[in-house]
C-alpha cells in the first residue's frame, strides 16, 4: 500500500505523526504513532512491535525527552512497541490498563497485547503534563473495555485510538467490546467540545460533532434493521450478517459477525430480543 510509512509527518505545532507499516483490512494503512509536544514529547499509541517502526519513532524522537507512553488500548496493533520504547527512552508507559480477566470467562483474545504493563493507570480526567500542556484520559470503553482517549490541552485535539476513526466504524467485539458501552462512549464525545480527532488510524476528523452523530445513526440504524430481520423470523448470526451486509468483504465477515453479535447482547439485555440455542428471535 502507498503511504508515508516510518517518516515523521508534522501535522500541526506540537503534533506529529509516524505511521507503522501494518495494513490491513482492521488498521488501513497502519497504525498511526503519534507525537506531542516540542521541546519533550509524549509517545501516543507507540504501535506494533516492528523493528523498522521503533526505529522510526527513535529517530523521530530525536533525542527529545520523553515525558509518557501513552497506550489508548491493548489491541495489538496499538501497545507492543510500549515496552522496547520504554526500554529504549527511559520513559514511563501511562494510560490505559491491563484488560481485566477476572470478569466471566477470559475476555481476551490473540488480538490482544497479553504481555502490557503500565506504570500509571490513568482514571477518566487524570492526565500527564508534557512541554507546557496536558493529556487528558476520557474513558471510553466499548471498542474494548480498557479504551481512553486523550485530551490535549490547549490544542483542543482528542488522541481517539480506536474509538472514532475517521476512514470506517469500529470494531465492538464481545465478550471484551460492547455495544451498550460504545454508544454510550460516542454520546460522551457528542457533548464535548474537541476541535480535532487524531484517530490511530485513517486521516484526522475535523468535524468531530457531526462525525460522531453520524455513526450514532449508523448504530442505530443496524440496530432496527436486526430488529427487522428478526421481527420477519428468527435467525441466526451469520443469516443476520448475510442480510444486514450485503457484499461484504469475505476479510469482514468475522468482524461483521462479531458486530451484530454485540448488537443482540444489548437487545437482550434491553430485553427485546431472545436467544434459544443459534437462533435470535424478538422477544414478545
Ligand atoms: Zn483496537
Amino acid at each position: 500500500m502507498e503511504a508515508p510509512y516510518a517518516k515523521l509527518e508534522q501535522l500541526e505545532p506540537g503534533i506529529a505523526r509516524v505511521l507503522a507499516a501494518n495494513p490491513s483490512a482492521f488498521t488501513y494503512t497502519g497504525t498511526q504513532t503519534y507525537l506531542v509536544g516540542s521541546s519533550e514529547v509524549a509517545v501516543i499509541d507507540p504501535g506494533p512491535d516492528l523493528p523498522e517502526h521503533l526505529e522510526a519513532l527513535i529517530e523521530a524522537i530525536g533525542g527529545r525527552p520523553v515525558a509518557a507512553i501513552l497506550c489508548t488500548h491493548t489491541h495489538r496493533d496499538h501497545s507492543p512497541a510500549a515496552r522496547p520504547l520504554a526500554q529504549a527512552t527511559g520513559a514511563p508507559i501511562v494510560g490505559c490498563e491491563p484488560l481485566a480477566l477476572e470478569t466471566v470467562g477470559p475476555r481476551a483474545d490473540a488480538a490482544f497485547d497479553g504481555d502490557y504493563r503500565a506504570d500509571r493507570v490513568l482514571a477518566d480526567g487524570e492526565g500527564v503534563e508534557v512541554d507546557g500542556r496536558r493529556l487528558i484520559a476520557v474513558a471510553t470503553p466499548g471498542h474494548t473495555s480498557n479504551h481512553l482517549c486523550f485530551a490535549d490541552q490547549p490544542s483542543g485535539a482528542l488522541f481517539t485510538g480506536d474509538h472514532v476513526m475517521g476512514w470506517s466504524t469500529t470494531v465492538v467485539f464481545p465478550p471484551d467490546g460492547d455495544m451498550a458501552a460504545y454508544m454510550a462512549s460516542l454520546d460522551k464525545l457528542q457533548r464535548r467540545d474537541d476541535r480535532i480527532y487524531f484517530p490511530a488510524h485513517g486521516p484526522p476528523v475535523t468535524n468531530p460533532k457531526q462525525h460522531v452523530r453520524g455513526f450514532i445513526g449508523h448504530r442505530k440504524q443496524r440496530e432496527r434493521q436486526i430488529l427487522a430481520l428478526l421481527k420477519a423470523r428468527a435467525r441466526t448470526i451469520p443469516e443476520i450478517v448475510a442480510d444486514a451486509y450485503p457484499g461484504l468483504d469475505p476479510r469482514l465477515v468475522t468482524a461483521a459477525g462479531g458486530s451484530v453479535l454485540a448488537h443482540l447482547l444489548d437487545l437482550e439485555a434491553r430485553g427485546l430480543v431472545v436467544c434459544e440455542g443459534e437462533t435470535w428471535t424478538r422477544a414478545n
